[in-house]
């Protein structure tokens, strides 16, 4: 290995290292990069973040173009209840997650959690209070553990732990050469698509936020680890509000509601059974699903009456 000598031996870092260093800080501006439509109002204050209630309140919002991408959408969300959304592809369910973020302003209307406009709290009082896991998860060049415990720095083991076990990953971590100590990336383990998705949902449930969004943040794990996760969601109970946007509808069972989004409105909203029972969206591409149909397949078919 090179050295930089730099006047004494202590100061001296290795290029790898160094490297390393330039790869987790890339990495985390990444993760800080966000489109810069958004500012703090002048008079911002922290969100005091309660429950976790959530309430769409008549939201417009279009990227632009003529078209809506949400079109006068109202939606309450008690605290505690786990909420599926679903609909075909470029309905406005993404769009709704990133306007929950403050990503984007909304044009007309508003959102609230707690009662208080997201409009109106500071950035990062709102980002604490939400844990989002995407469908692409980002990783460090750190160890697993530093890659989950980044969600909360101070968290013990043992919770650490109790968050990995829940996100269905303590049993590949541990299987890993270090177990928690191996080192992800270039020189470290490479990890699937779901074992990255599984380190996501972990950093999701270790984080003390009130509300956990999920955007396909699933998408990669087989059906049965995919419910497993979702169950673990579930067992959450009262304490935390989940928000998961999901393309396999049979995941979703066991929440308390589903809403299926269409053009940027709702168009069904009731418990996944009842949904499956209706007649409408919901019940065709549960049937299309079931009937083993790709998942592009369903997109393409169920919105033919
Ligand atoms: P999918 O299931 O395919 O992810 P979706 O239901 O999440 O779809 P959105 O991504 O919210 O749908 O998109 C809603 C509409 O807004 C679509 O017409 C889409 O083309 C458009 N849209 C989404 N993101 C942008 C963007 N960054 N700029 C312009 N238009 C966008």
């Amino acid at each position: 290995t090179f050295r930089i000598l730099h006047g004494s031996r202590e100061m001296a870092l290795s290029l790898v290292d160094m490297a390393q260093q330039f790869g987790f800080i890339e990495d985390t501006l990444h993760v800080i990069a966000q489109p810069q439509t958004v500012r703090d109002a002048p008079q911002a204050q922290p969100l005091r973040a309660g429950e976790g209630r959530v309430e769409f309140r008549d939201v417009h919002f279009s990227y632009g173009d003529a078209r809506e991408a949400v079109d006068g959408l109202t939606l309450s969300i008690p605290a505690g209840q786990k909420l599926g959304i679903v609909g075909p592809s470029g309905a406005g369910k993404s769009t709704l997650i990133h306007l929950l973020q403050r990503l984007y302003d909304v044009q007309q209307g508003e959102i609230l959690i707690d009662g208080q406009a997201i409009r109106a709290v500071t950035q990062d009082s709102l980002r604490a209070a939400l844990a989002v896991v995407p469908q692409e998860i980002l990783l460090f060049h750190r160890s697993v553990r530093d890659n989950i415990r980044f969600a909360r720095p101070d968290a013990s083991e043992a919770e650490l732990r109790a968050a990995a076990q829940a996100a269905c990953c303590d049993g590949f971590i541990r299987h890993l050469p270090q177990g928690y100590d191996t080192l992800v990336g270039e020189r470290g383990a490479k990890l699937s698509g779901g074992q990255r998705q599984r380190i996501g949902l972990a950093r999701a449930f270790l984080k003390q936020a009130p509300i956990i969004i999920l955007d396909e943040a699933t998408s990669a794990l087989d059906t049965e680890s995919e419910i497993e996760v979702q169950r673990a969601l579930v067992r959450m109970g009262r304490a935390r509000t989940v928000i998961s946007v999901a393309h396999r509808l049979s995941t979703l069972s066991s929440f308390d509601r589903v809403i299926v989004i269409q053009g940027g409105r709702i168009v069904e909203d009731g418990a996944p059974v009842l949904l499956r029972a209706q007649g409408g969206l919901f019940q065709r591409m549960w049937r299309l699903q079931a009937e083993g149909l790709s998942l592009e397949e369903v997109d393409c078919l169920s919105i033919i009456p």
